[in-house]
């Protein structure tokens, strides 16, 4: 036995492939992984621990065993929306169906569509979100209750929302929810400012203060499309990077959802500060608001995630589907089949996904590492011949092959079943949440 593997541990998983997305990308076959209070204590072929003693033994010596997905720029309750209108111009779908339904949202309605969204992850094997919404506070308590690791933050406008009437009860919003995180071992709190036009530079300022005095994410929309920088350019006479550079901003923590119409000057500047991006292809497609240079961005040292983005504009929550988008849209937009390979997106999903939300410890398999995984069918269709797991993950799977799902060493997921979410009966509440959504 390897004088790092333990004599005993809780939890001992065997695993038939290990993508262990570590830093040197290795894919190990018949690997045992020793899990201790939700950390991953060692990693070693199972052939040499034959006498280890374990709590539990969780037996994926036919499956395929990866870090957990990280979805960096979500509204998990926006599930509630899902289908409620599609394929409309995106102002009329806004102002004509989405606005009006949210300034009716309740803390009830928006668990309710949170606890949808943590079972749709978890199923597609998702182990760790941000998420950005109102009643941000009900979202942490339906998190908790779930299990996954979450970012979590208020969204906080300048205009008057369901969730609040002035500036200064959303900032109490947001350090209640900062009070509710803290001593959450799987939640961590971030600011969020809407964008630069819904929210105001005051605002931002104040947010990104509170951001740096704790050491927090601040993340917010911009650049989602030209149409966006056109409206900024009209009022403040500046582009949307721009105008975070004026405010001082972009830094390190900073993370922008979209980062869609950036120019090259722009890529260069978000990579000097240090800020991260998170690219929401689907989205992005189904708005039409433009592709990301995210290959470019990548080169240029930008730390880039993953994300969906709401389930109204994409229309769901699958990290393995924003695989496939993000590889198949950086060929499209570059005409180049080599931008954006397999193992990039697979990064992008993982560590690099971690890394844009400032989490330690997420993102790979590896001692030390939190025990974040999930366990995907070996013996799918779709997956064979095994000639290269990472390609399979990128461009062949759809998510459906996840059986176990893992978040800080405990189970969620495992053949068909939650352990922590009541699926019967959150199905049975789908029909006031669809009779809610329409108004009746
Ligand atoms: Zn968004």
């Amino acid at each position: 036995m390897p004088t790092n593997f333990p004599a005993r541990c809780g939890t001992l998983l065997r695993a038939g492939t290990l993508v262990t997305q570590d830093d040197d990308r290795r894919v190990l076959s018949d690997t045992a992984v020793a899990i201790d209070d939700g950390v991953i204590t060692a990693v070693a072929p199972w052939s040499e621990t034959p006498r280890i003693q374990a709590d539990e033994t969780i037996d994926l010596s036919g499956d395929i065993v990866l870090p957990g997905l990280v979805n960096t720029h979500t509204h998990a309750a926006m599930t509630v929306f899902r289908g409620l209108e599609d394929d409309l111009p995106l102002m009329e779908w806004l102002t004509g169906h989405i606005w009006p339904a949210e300034a009716r949202l309740t803390p009830e309605i928006v668990s309710l569509g949170t606890q949808l969204a943590c079972a749709e992850m978890l199923a597609g094997g998702t182990t760790t979100f941000c998420d950005l919404y109102v009643f941000e506070e009900a979202v942490a308590r339906a998190v908790d209750t779930v299990g996954m690791r979450a970012v979590l933050g208020e969204g906080v406008f300048d205009t008057p929302n369901a969730s609040y009437k002035t500036i200064d009860q959303a900032f109490g919003k947001v350090a209640a929810l900062g009070e509710f995180c803290a001593g959450r071992e799987l939640l961590s709190q971030c600011l969020v400012a809407h964008s630069v036009y819904a929210t105001g530079a005051q605002t931002l300022k104040r947010l990104d203060g509170l951001a740096c005095d704790n050491g927090l994410t601040l993340t917010l929309h911009a650049a989602e499309s030209a149409v966006e920088t056109a409206m900024c350019l009209e009022r403040f006479g500046r582009r949307p990077v721009e105008i975070l550079e004026d405010l001082d901003l972009l830094r390190p923590g900073l993370l922008i959802a979209h980062g869609v119409d950036v120019t090259e000057a722009e890529i260069a500047l978000l990579a000097q500060r240090g800020a991260a991006v998170s690219h929401n292809p689907r989205s992005n497609m189904k708005l039409a608001s433009g592709m990301a240079p995210v290959a470019a961005m990548r080169a240029a040292g930008v730390t880039v995630g993953l994300g969906t983005d709401g389930a109204a504009s994409n229309n769901c929550l699958n990290m393995f589907a924003e695989m496939g988008a993000a590889a198949l849209m950086a060929k499209v937009r570059g005409l180049d089949p080599t931008a954006l390979p397999a193992q990039a997106v697979l990064d992008m999903a993982t560590r690099d996904g971690a890394a844009a939300l400032g989490l330690q410890g997420v993102g790979s398999i590896a001692p030390g590492m939190k025990a974040d995984m999930i366990a995907l069918r070996g013996d799918a269709p779709n997956l064979q011949p095994p000639h290269s797991i990472v390609s399979h993950l990128a461009y062949s799977a759809t998510g459906g092959e996840v059986r176990m799902t893992m978040a800080g060493g405990r189970v969620l997921y495992r053949d068909g079943r939650f352990s922590t979410i009541d699926w019967p009966g959150l199905v049975k509440e789908m029909d006031s949440v669809r009779k809610w959504a329409r108004g009746a």
